[in-house]
C-alpha cells in the first residue's frame, strides 16, 4: 500500500506539471483544427472505445493506444493528443473501476502519459516531422511515423515499469516476458494507426468506422490469445505442481507446499482449507498475508455460507466483488476480501473439503483460473490421502496398537541413531532405563488377560506423561517390559529418572473395569515394577549392549534383590 505523503506527492507533481505543460504545449505547438468538429469527435470517439477495452495482462490492464494516438497526433497535433490521452485514463480506470483507495492512479498515469505523449512529439519534431505529411510518399516520412511509435511505445514501457515500481515495489526484468506481448501487439497495431491516417487523408472521417470495427475484432482475438496462452502456462505450472505436491509425504507439507503455490501463481491475500468431517466444514489451515493463522472458527454445516453452498452443490464459484457474495457469507470472512474463488475438493466423486482463497482486490481471478484452482484441487486431494496414508502406516509400523508407545522396532532404530550422535561427539551421554513389572502373571491369572492389558495401557500413560519428548522416547520393549531411551543424559541423572519411575508405579494403584471378577465396581490393583539402568559411554561401547546391560542390571540388581528396585549396571 503506498503511504498517503507519497500519494500526495503524486498528486502535487501532476498540479505542477500537467496543467501548466499542458498550457505550454497549446502555445508551443497549437492544435491543427479551431473549433470542435464532427471528425474530432469521431476520433475522440475511437479513443475512448479503445481504452475502455483493454487486455489485463498479469493484473495490469494494457491498452493499446499508440495507433490512435499516432493518426491523432499526426492529424491534429500533439495538444490534441496529449488531452485525448489524458481522456483515454480517466474512460480506462472507469472501466476497471479503480477503488477509491486508488485514487491516485489518475494522476499519476496523467502524468505518465502527458510525458509520453509530449516525449515522442518532442523527439518527432526535433527529427523534422511536420504535420499532414503523407507518410506513404517517402521513406523518411514513413520512418518519421515509426520512430514516433518507437519512442512512444518505449517511453510508455519504461514509465510503466517505474511506477509499477514506485506504487507496488514491483520489481520487473527489463525486457521480460510482458514486454515482447507488448511489443509484438504494438507492432501490428502501428499498422492499422498508419492505414487509418492514410483512410483519413483519403476519406475523412468516415475512416474511424472502417478501421474501428477490425480493430475491435483484433483486440477480441488477441485478448483470446493472450488468455489461452496464459492458460497454457497454467496448465504446465498446474502439472509441476501436482508433481510436486505428490512428493511430498507429510500432510502437513502438503499443505503448506499447495498454499504457497496458489499464493505464488495467484493473487491471493486469504487463503483456507476447510475439511469435511462428520458432516462438518471445520477450517484446517488458514493463510492470511502469507502468514499462517490459527484461527478458531466454528464449523460450517452444508448449504451454508460459500463454502456450504460449494460443498453442496459440488461445483466451483468465483466472485468478482464483495457485493456478489455479502449476502451468501455466513461466519468468517476478513472485511478487506473482494474477489473470492471457492472449489471444492472432489476425491472419489465425493467432496472432502473446502478450498477458499480471497483477494482484496476486486476481479482478481479470471473463469480460466478458477479452471486450473480446480485441477490443482484435484491433484492436493490425492496428495493429501497419500500423505495421510503414509503417515499412518508409518505411525502403524512404529507403534505399538495396545499402548500407542513405540515399538520394538522403532526404540532399535532410534537407539543406533543416538549411540551414532554419542560417538560423533554430539551427545555426551546415553542412558536407557529398562522396566519390567513385578508378578504381572498374577495380574492375567487373576483378574484376566484383558485388565493386564489396560494396566499395560495405564502404565504407557504414566510413562509417557512423565517421560516427554524433550527428555527421552518411551518404547513398549516387549510384553510387560518398557524401555526409556535419555539422549544425553548421564548415568546419575538416569538413576534419578529411573527411581520417580519406580515410585510412580508403586504409589498409586492401576484400576481395572474389565475384569473377571464377579464384582461390577472397578477394581484397584497395586503393582511394582523393577528397573535397570545402564550408560555409554561407561558401561558400553555398541548401542544394543547398553541395552543388554540395563536388562542384566534389572535381574541382576532388581529382580534377585527383592523386586521393586532400582539397580546400575556394574561391570
Ligand atoms: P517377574 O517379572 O516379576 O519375574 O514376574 P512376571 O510374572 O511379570 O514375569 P513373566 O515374564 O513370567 O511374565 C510376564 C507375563 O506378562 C507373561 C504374560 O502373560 C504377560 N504378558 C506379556 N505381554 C502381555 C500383554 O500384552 N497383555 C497381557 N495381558 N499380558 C501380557
Ligand atoms: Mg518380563
Ligand atoms: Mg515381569
Amino acid at each position: 500500500m503506498l503511504r498517503p505523503h507519497v500519494k500526495r506527492i503524486i498528486w502535487i507533481l501532476w498540479l505542477l506539471i500537467v496543467p501548466a505543460g499542458s498550457w505550454l504545449v497549446y502555445y508551443f505547438f497549437p492544435p491543427l483544427v479551431s473549433s470542435i468538429s464532427f471528425e474530432l469527435l469521431g476520433f475522440l470517439l475511437l479513443t475512448c472505445f479503445v481504452a475502455g477495452t483493454p487486455m489485463i495482462i498479469n493484473n495490469t490492464p494494457i491498452f493499446y493506444i499508440q495507433w490512435v494516438s499516432l493518426t491523432v497526433f499526426l492529424i491534429f497535433g500533439l495538444f490534441v493528443e496529449v488531452i485525448f490521452m489524458q481522456i483515454a485514463i480517466v474512460v480506462l480506470l472507469l472501466r476497471i473501476r479503480a477503488p477509491r483507495e486508488q485514487l491516485h492512479r489518475y494522476p499519476l498515469n496523467w502524468l505518465m502519459f502527458f510525458m509520453t505523449s509530449v516525449g515522442s512529439g518532442v523527439v518527432y519534431y526535433a527529427l523534422g516531422g511536420t504535420h499532414g505529411i503523407d507518410i506513404l510518399s517517402s521513406p523518411h516520412n514513413l520512418l518519421l511515423a515509426f520512430a514516433y511509435a518507437c519512442t512512444y511505445f518505449l517511453l510508455n514501457h519504461f514509465l510503466l515499469m517505474f511506477i509499477a515500481y514506485i506504487v507496488q515495489g514491483k520489481k520487473r526484468a527489463l525486457f521480460d516476458k510482458d514486454f515482447i506481448w507488448e511489443a509484438l501487439s504494438t507492432a501490428i497495431t502501428l499498422p492499422i494507426g498508419m492505414i487509418l491516417y492514410i483512410l483519413y487523408q483519403e476519406v475523412g472521417a468516415i475512416a474511424v468506422i472502417f478501421v474501428g470495427i477490425p480493430f475491435a475484432s483484433l483486440s477480441i482475438i488477441l485478448n483470446l490469445y493472450y488468455s489461452s496462452d496464459k492458460v497454457n502456462q497454467n496448465l504446465q505450472k498446474a502439472t509441476e505442481i501436482g508433481h510436486e505436491l505428490a512428493e511430498r509425504l507429510h500432510v502437513e507439507e502438503v499443505l503448506d507446499l499447495f498454499i504457497q503455490r496458489l499464493t505464488e501463481m495467484f493473487p491471493v491475500d486469504y487463503a483456507y482449507i476447510l475439511d469435511i468431517v462428520d458432516d462438518e466444514l471445520k477450517l484446517l489451515k488458514s493463510v492470511e498475508k502469507n502468514v499462517k493463522q490459527s484461527l478458531k472458527i466454528p464449523s460450517q454445516f452444508k448449504s451454508q455460507g460459500i463454502s456450504g453452498h460449494v460443498w453442496s452443490t459440488g461445483k466451483a464459484v468465483l466472485y468478482n466483488s464483495k457485493r456478489e457474495w455479502k449476502d451468501i457469507v455466513h461466519g468468517y470472512m476478513p472485511a478487506s476480501a473482494e474477489s473470492i474463488i471457492c472449489v471444492p475438493i472432489v476425491r472419489s466423486n465425493e467432496v472432502v473439503g473446502i478450498l477458499l482463497l480471497a483477494s482484496e482486490q476486486k476481479r482478481a481471478y479470471e473463469k480460466a483460473q478458477l479452471m486450473i484452482v480446480d485441477i490443482l484441487s484435484s491433484y492436493f486431494a490425492v496428495a493429501i490421502e497419500n500423505a495421510k496414508h503414509y503417515e499412518r502406516t508409518k505411525e502403524d509400523s512404529e507403534r505399538c496398537a495396545l499402548t500407542k508407545l513405540y515399538n520394538y522396532r522403532y526404540m532399535e532404530r532410534a537407539l543406533e541413531a543416538e549411540y551414532l550422535l554419542l560417538t560423533k561427539g554430539k551427545r555426551d551421554h546415553l542412558s536407557v532405563i529398562l522396566l519390567d513389572i513385578d508378578h504381572f502373571k498374577n495380574v492375567n491369572d487373576r483378574y484376566g488377560h484383558q485388565s493386564g492389558n489396560e494396566i499395560l495401557y495405564q502404565l504407557a500413560q504414566r510413562l509417557s506423561a512423565l517421560i516427554d519428548m524433550k527428555t527421552g522416547i518411551v518404547a513398549r520393549f516387549g510384553g510387560e517390559e518398557f524401555v526409556i531411551i535419555l539422549p544425553d543424559v548421564d548415568k546419575k541423572a538416569a538413576l534419578n529418572i529411573a527411581e520417580f519411575v519406580r515410585q510412580t508405579i508403586a504409589n498409586r494403584p492401576f484400576i481395572l473395569s474389565q475384569h473377571i471378577e464377579d464384582i461390577k465396581t472397578e477394581i484397584s490393583v497395586h503393582l511394582t515394577a523393577s528397573i535397570g539402568v545402564a550408560s555409554a559411554p561407561d558401561d558400553a561401547d555398541d548401542a544394543m549392549s547398553i541395552i543388554r546391560h540395563a536388562d542384566r542390571a534389572l535381574y541382576v540388581g532388581a529382580k534377585r534383590n527383592g523386586r521393586n528396585k532400582v539397580a546400575e549396571y556394574v561391570k
